[in-house]
């Protein structure tokens, strides 16, 4: 613990089984990304060159004809629906976020439309385009994006996540089918899936990723695709895309980070965090009022989480307020909590130092039996976890 440098500066060294959240630094980069962005960072590059090698390993990886590193994922939405607009016109593209000529409208379905810590559609709308949500929040159909289409129409946004609306919408095959009917191009928010190649085989004609999810690289986006497309996305960088540059640092990182996923042992690291979910379970099964599953990953990745279920009756607890003990205790352990109103949280395997596996299992079990020995039952109202959410953020800085 001496040499941890969060320590050293007086943060708190939390655990993360949550995933891979900005708000905790997104990942753990990998030995190889860490090399290349020491190696670069004394020199001086020419930026686009250094793109232009990014492009060809992005290509390699994904299938898509160019591509090229942005600050986020976030950022390529705006980007890819900027190009789109714009198209080459440099001037159009420095009058962003002011759209001359107007055919700004952006289409997405209205089950897509969620927010990843920001709203999707603040992320078109900041790329000059118009959010023209079709369907409803559970349904889309094809008349819904067939009859949405006009000479307005500048792309069409498809969301590929954890937090869209999973069944009754369109999937991708039908979506980027009506719009290739049309003339629109359709850009994949895929910023936290593990294929690279599968959104474009599919016929998307830009994908995008975040670098800084499963890759394990620097905080980034990648943007690949159509080379049209990319290259319009790319011209942004001389307006609204200053405000999300990379460094020589980020790009070269990513492509260290690529290279290293061409190579990295997947099934071993599958292995490795099969056995932390079974040692969780082993901790968690049998205990009153805990049922531990282990699931899979709802968008398909090849990762599995655990599931743990709480009934308060039986537990003395509920899930929140464990989630909140694990938190606040030592060391701090952050579980994956959006949906803990319906009485469980999840683990997520897969952001561990070796050993961490064996401190969370003691820690719940720690927090369980306690509460079990409570005579009563914690359970703080669900209301003032929305009712408080923001307080720490709206004291920020203090
Ligand atoms: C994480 C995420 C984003 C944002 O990615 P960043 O690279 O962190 O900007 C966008 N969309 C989805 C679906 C995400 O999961």
């Amino acid at each position: 613990m001496s040499d941890d440098i969060r320590t050293k500066i007086g943060l708190r060294p939390i655990i993360n089984v949550s995933g891979t959240m900005t708000g905790l630094g997104a990942s753990i980069v990998v030995p190889e990304a860490i090399a290349a962005m020491t190696s670069i960072l004394p020199q001086f590059v020419e930026i686009n060159d250094l793109q232009r090698k990014a492009s060809e390993v992005i290509t390699r990886l994904t299938g898509g004809e160019a591509g090229f590193v942005t600050a986020s994922c976030s950022a390529g939405i705006s980007l890819a629906v900027a190009g789109a607009i714009t198209g080459p016109n440099l001037l159009a593209i420095e009058k962003l976020p002011d759209v001359t000529p107007e055919r700004n409208e952006i289409l997405v379905q209205m089950g897509h439309v969620v927010s990843y810590g920001a709203p999707v559609d603040q992320g078109i709308r900041l790329g000059g385009g118009k959010p023209i949500l079709i369907g409803q929040a559970t349904s889309t159909h094809r008349y819904h994006m067939e009859q949405a289409i006009n000479d307005k129409t500048a792309a069409a946004v498809y969301v590929v996540s954890h937090h869209v609306v999973d069944y009754g919408l369109l999937n991708l095959k039908e979506f980027v089918e009506i719009a290739h009917a049309k003339g629109v191009p359709v850009i994949v928010d895929a910023a936290s899936e593990y294929d690279l190649q599968i959104f474009l085989a599919q016929g998307a004609d830009i994908a995008l990723y975040s670098g800084h999810k499963f890759l394990g690289g620097p905080t980034s986006g990648i943007v690949a695709g159509r080379k049209d497309l990319v290259r319009h996305a790319y011209l942004q960088n001389m307006g609204i895309g200053r405000g999300m540059k990379v460094g020589k640092e980020s790009i070269f990182g990513v492509m260290a980070t690529l290279e290293a996923w061409e190579k990295r042992d997947h099934s071993g690291i599958r292995e490795r965090e099969t056995g932390y979910l079974n040692l969780w379970k082993q901790t968690l099964d049998g205990r009153p009022g805990i049922t531990a599953l282990i699931e899979p990953d709802p968008t398909n990745n090849p990762l599995d989480r655990m599931r743990v279920i709480v009934s308060p009756q039986e537990a003395h607890i509920t899930a929140w307020d464990l989630a909140g003990a694990l938190r606040k205790g030592s060391p701090p352990i952050i579980v994956r909590d959006h949906e803990v109103e319906h009485h469980y949280f999840y683990l997520d395997p897969c952001n561990l130092h070796p050993g961490q596996e064996t401190i969370v299992a003691n820690r719940l079990a720690e927090e369980l039996d306690k509460a079990r020995a409570s005579n009563e039952i914690i359970a703080s109202p669900i209301e003032d976890l929305s009712r408080h959410r923001f307080d720490g953020m709206l004291r920020w800085p203090d």
